[in-house]
C-alpha cells in the first residue's frame, strides 16, 4: 500500500491505512482515502492493461496484482444524439457499465476491495447483497481463489440466487431483519476474519473512481456539465465524484462536472432529504420500486452524498416507476438494455428538463449501471410482441405484413 491516510467524510478525523476501520469511530460516518493530488495516466494500451494499472497513480495500491482481474472497466461511452434530441438537451452520452464481467459497475469496486483484502493477508471476503454486488464478489473471490461469504435475504427468488450460486460461494440465506445486516456484518467479519466489501466500503469507492477517469479520457478531457448516477448506498456516486475531483486536482481537467443523484420515488431517502434541505437522510419505512438494485431504505453513505452534492453544486431527484419503465423502453430503442435502475437517470433527465431545471444546452453523461438481463421480471411491464407464420408462407407473409417503401438492393 502507498503511504496515504484516510479521513472521516464528516468530522475529518484522520485514520492510518493500517487496520483502517470501516466507519469513523467518533461519528460513524464513512471514511475516505485522501485525495490523489498528483499523478498521470500510465502509458500503454488499455487492451493490455487493467484499470488498477492504468490509473495506479490515483489508487492507493503500490503494486496492483493483475491476476485478480476479470477484465473489468474500460466500458464504452456512447453518444446518444437521438435520445438527446428527443429529451431536448444538447448532448447525451451513455456509459455502459453492463459490459463489465458480471454485467454491472460493481466489478470495479470489487476488484479494488479484493486487492486491498489480499494485501492485508485475508483469505476470506464477504458482502451483504441480493443482487449485483453479490454476483460480483462471488465471481472475483473465485478468480482470486478466496473464500466468499454472501449474505442474502431468505426471501430471495431462485432467479436471483442462481447467478450468485454458480460461483460456489458460501451463500447464506438470512432469516430475520436483513435491513441492519450491513452494520452487523462488520462485526461478524471482525470475529471471523472475513473482509467485508459492502456497498460503500472505502476501497469499493476507490474502484468506482475509474468510471470518472474513463469518462475524462473518452471525452478527451472536455468535461460534461452533468454526470447522472442511479444511487442506492451512495458508494458509486462518491467514487465517481472523487475521481473527477482528483483529475481536477492533478490538472488533467479544468472543471469538474456537477453530479446528479437519481433515485426511484418509491425509495428516495437522499432525494427527499435534498429537496427538504436537510443534512441527514431518514429511513424509508416501506420501500417499493421496480428499480430493486437501488432500493436501499437507509443508504450508509446517504449523508455523505448530501454533503458532496452541496459542495459540488449537484442535484438529487426522484422519479416514478412508470417513468422508469418508459425510460427503459427508450434506452432499448437506442440499442441498450439496462436493468430498471439504469433507466432511472434518463427518466430523471426528462423530469429536470420538463421542470426547466435543465435548460437544454447541457452536455450530460448518464450511467447505465447494469444489464437488463439481471431482472427479467421487468419484461412484464412492456408490451412485447412477436408473430407466427407457417414455414412455407414466410415470403408472402413478409410482403403482406411488412411491405417496404424503398427499393434498396443491399
Ligand atoms: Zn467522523
Amino acid at each position: 500500500m502507498k503511504n496515504v491516510m484516510a479521513a472521516c467524510t464528516q468530522c475529518g478525523q484522520s485514520y492510518p491505512m493500517e487496520n483502517l476501520p470501516y466507519r469513523c469511530g467518533l461519528c460513524n460516518e464513512p471514511l475516505e482515502i485522501e485525495l490523489a493530488a498528483g499523478g498521470r495516466i500510465r502509458d500503454g494500451n488499455p487492451l493490455t492493461q487493467t484499470i488498477l494499472e492504468r490509473y495506479a497513480d490515483f489508487l492507493p495500491f503500490a503494486s496492483p496484482d493483475r491476476d485478480i482481474s476479470l477484465g473489468e472497466g474500460f466500458t464504452p461511452l456512447i453518444p446518444a444524439a437521438g435520445l438527446a434530441e428527443r429529451i431536448g438537451i444538447s448532448q447525451l452520452y451513455l456509459k455502459n457499465e453492463a459490459q463489465n464481467p458480471t454485467w454491472s459497475f460493481k466489478d470495479r469496486g470489487t476488484v479494488a476491495g479484493i486487492q486491498h483484502a489480499r494485501k492485508r493477508g485475508y483469505q476470506r471476503i464477504g458482502t451483504v447483497s441480493t443482487g449485483n454486488m453479490a454476483t460480483s464478489v462471488a465471481a472475483y473471490a473465485r478468480k482470486a481463489g478466496m473464500e466468499a461469504f454472501i449474505f442474502v435475504s431468505k426471501a430471495i427468488a431462485t432467479e436471483k440466487i442462481n447467478p450468485i450460486a454458480i460461483y460456489k460461494p458460501h451463500l447464506i440465506r438470512v432469516d430475520g431483519d436483513y435491513g441492519n445486516l450491513y452494520y452487523e456484518s462488520l462485526k461478524i467479519g471482525q470475529e471471523n476474519g472475513i473482509y467485508f466489501i459492502n456497498s460503500d466500503a472505502t476501497f469499493r469507492v476507490e474502484g468506482s473512481k475509474t468510471i470518472a477517469f474513463e469518462i475524462c479520457e473518452q471525452l478527451q478531457f472536455a468535461m460534461p456539465d452533468y454526470v447522472i448516477i442511479p444511487t442506492s448506498a451512495g458508494g458509486n456516486l462518491r467514487g465517481i465524484e472523487k475521481g473527477f475531483r482528483e483529475f481536477h486536482a492533478c490538472g488533467l481537467i479544468d472543471k469538474t462536472p456537477k453530479i446528479i443523484c437519481a433515485q426511484a420515488s418509491g425509495c428516495s431517502p437522499i432525494a427527499n432529504a435534498f429537496q427538504a434541505k436537510q443534512t441527514k437522510i431518514s429511513r424509508i419505512p416501506q420501500p417499493q420500486t421496480i428499480a430493486h438494485a437501488i432500493e436501499n431504505p437507509f443508504p450508509p453513505s446517504g449523508n455523505q452524498v448530501l454533503r458532496l452534492l452541496k459542495a459540488n453544486g449537484g442535484l438529487a431527484v426522484a422519479v416514478e416507476d412508470a417513468a422508469i419503465i418508459k425510460a427503459q423502453a427508450m434506452l432499448a430503442e437506442t440499442g441498450f438494455f439496462g436493468q430498471p435502475e439504469s433507466a432511472v437517470p434518463l427518466a430523471a433527465i426528462q423530469k429536470l428538463r420538463a421542470e426547466n431545471i435543465l435548460k437544454g444546452s447541457e452536455k450530460i453523461v448518464s450511467i447505465i449501471s447494469g444489464s437488463g438481463l439481471k431482472f427479467t421480471e421487468a419484461f412484464a411491464h412492456h408490451s412485447l410482441t412477436s408473430t407466427e407464420c407457417k414455414r412455407d408462407d414466410i415470403g408472402p407473409y413478409i410482403k403482406h405484413h411488412f411491405s417496404r417503401q424503398d427499393s434498396g438492393t443491399d
